[in-house]
C-alpha cells in the first residue's frame, strides 16, 4: 500500500517536473551557442532627470532573438545563464556592445549620456572583472564617467569584503556604481554605506506600496533625503503613470525610468529619439 501511494504521488508529480526541467534544459542547450550565432541584441530604455526632463542616459537591456521561440525575455534566461556560468561571457558581450554603441551615439548626436549595464554577482566575483571593464573603456573610447554598472543587493551581500574591494577597484576607473532593484532585498541604506555607491535605483514595488494612510509619500521622501545625505542619487524605476511621476518629483527623487516616459527600444529607435527636434527631452 505504501508502495502504491508512493507510486501514485510519483505519477502525479512527475509530468509537471519533467516539463519544467525539459523546458529549462532546452533553453540551456540553445543558450550556449546563442552568443556565437549573434542572437543577442541590446535594447535601451531612456532615463530622465526629473528636473527639466532631460535625457540623462539609457539602461542597456539584453534581448534574445531565439530562432524558434522568437524573443525570449531576460527573466527566462538570465537565471539559467547565471547558474551555468554562461553569464560571464554574455556579460562581456553586453559590456562591449553597450559601451561601443554609446560611444558612437555620443559622437553622432553630440551630447554626452550615461549607459547603465546590469552586472550579475557571478561577473563581479571574477578576479579580473575591473581589468576587463578598463579594457572595454580603452577599446571603445567611452569616457569612464559615461558607464554605470547596476548591481543587485544580493550580489553585494555575497562576499562583503571581496565585493567592497572590487567596487573600490571599479570606482578607481572613474565609472559610476548603482544598486538595482533597491527595496526588494534585505539590506538597508546604512548597510550600503560600506560600498562606494553613487546611485540607488528604487524598485517599482517600493514606490507603489500603499498602506492606505498616505504614509508612502512621507516614507519615500524621507528615504530620498537620507540617500542624498549619504551622497547618493535616487532613480525610480518602473514609472507607469503621470501621478507616480508627480509624486516622485515632489519627493525630490532625481531621475526616473519607466513605460510612462519611454519603453526599452531597439538601437534604431533610440537614434531616432536622439535625432528628433525636441532633442533629448521626453
Ligand atoms: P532590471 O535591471 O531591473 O530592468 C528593468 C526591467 O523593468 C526591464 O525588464 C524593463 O523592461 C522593465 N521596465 C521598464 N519600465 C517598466 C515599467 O514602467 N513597468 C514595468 N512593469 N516594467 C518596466 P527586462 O528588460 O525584461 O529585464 C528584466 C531583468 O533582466 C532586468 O531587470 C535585469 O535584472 C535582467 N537583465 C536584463 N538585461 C541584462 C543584462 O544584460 N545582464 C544581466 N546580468 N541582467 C540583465
Ligand atoms: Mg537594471
Ligand atoms: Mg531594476
Ligand atoms: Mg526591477
Amino acid at each position: 500500500r505504501a508502495k502504491d501511494a508512493g507510486r501514485n504521488r510519483y505519477r502525479l508529480f512527475e509530468p509537471a517536473m519533467t516539463v519544467a526541467t525539459q523546458e529549462r534544459m532546452a533553453l540551456e542547450v540553445s543558450l550556449r551557442p546563442a552568443l556565437a550565432r549573434g542572437e543577442f541584441e541590446l535594447h535601451y530604455q531612456p532615463r530622465y532627470a526629473l528636473d527639466g526632463m532631460r535625457l540623462f542616459g539609457v539602461e542597456a537591456l539584453i534581448r534574445w532573438n531565439h530562432p524558434q521561440r522568437g524573443q525570449v525575455s531576460p527573466q527566462q534566461f538570465i537565471g539559467i545563464a547565471e547558474e551555468t556560468g554562461l553569464i560571464v561571457e554574455i556579460g562581456r558581450w553586453v559590456m562591449e556592445e553597450a559601451c561601443a554603441r554609446t560611444r558612437r551615439l555620443m559622437d553622432e548626436h553630440g551630447h554626452s549620456m550615461v549607459v547603465s549595464v546590469n552586472v550579475s554577482a557571478r561577473q563581479l566575483a571574477q578576479a579580473g572583472f575591473a581589468d576587463e571593464v578598463r579594457a572595454v573603456l580603452a577599446r571603445t573610447g567611452l569616457p569612464p564617467g559615461c558607464l554605470e554598472l547596476e548591481l543587485t543587493e544580493s550580489a553585494l551581500i555575497e562576499d562583503i569584503e571581496r565585493t567592497a574591494s572590487m567596487l573600490r577597484e571599479l570606482k578607481l576607473l572613474g565609472i559610476r556604481l548603482a544598486v538595482d532593484d533597491f527595496g526588494t532585498g534585505y539590506s538597508g541604506l546604512a548597510y550600503l554605506r560600506r560600498f562606494p555607491i553613487d546611485v540607488l535605483k528604487l524598485d517599482r514595488s517600493f514606490v507603489l506600496q500603499d498602506d492606505g494612510n498616505g504614509s508612502t509619500f512621507d516614507f519615500v521622501k524621507a528615504f530620498v533625503d537620507l540617500a542624498h545625505a549619504l551622497g547618493m542619487a535616487v532613480v525610480a524605476e518602473g514609472v507607469e503613470t503621470g501621478d507616480v511621476l508627480d509624486f516622485l518629483r515632489a519627493a525630490r527623487c532625481d531621475q526616473a525610468q519607466g513605460y510612462y516616459l519611454a519603453r526599452p527600444m531597439a538601437l534604431d529607435k533610440l537614434e531616432a529619439l536622439l535625432a528628433a527636434p525636441s532633442g533629448s527631452g521626453a
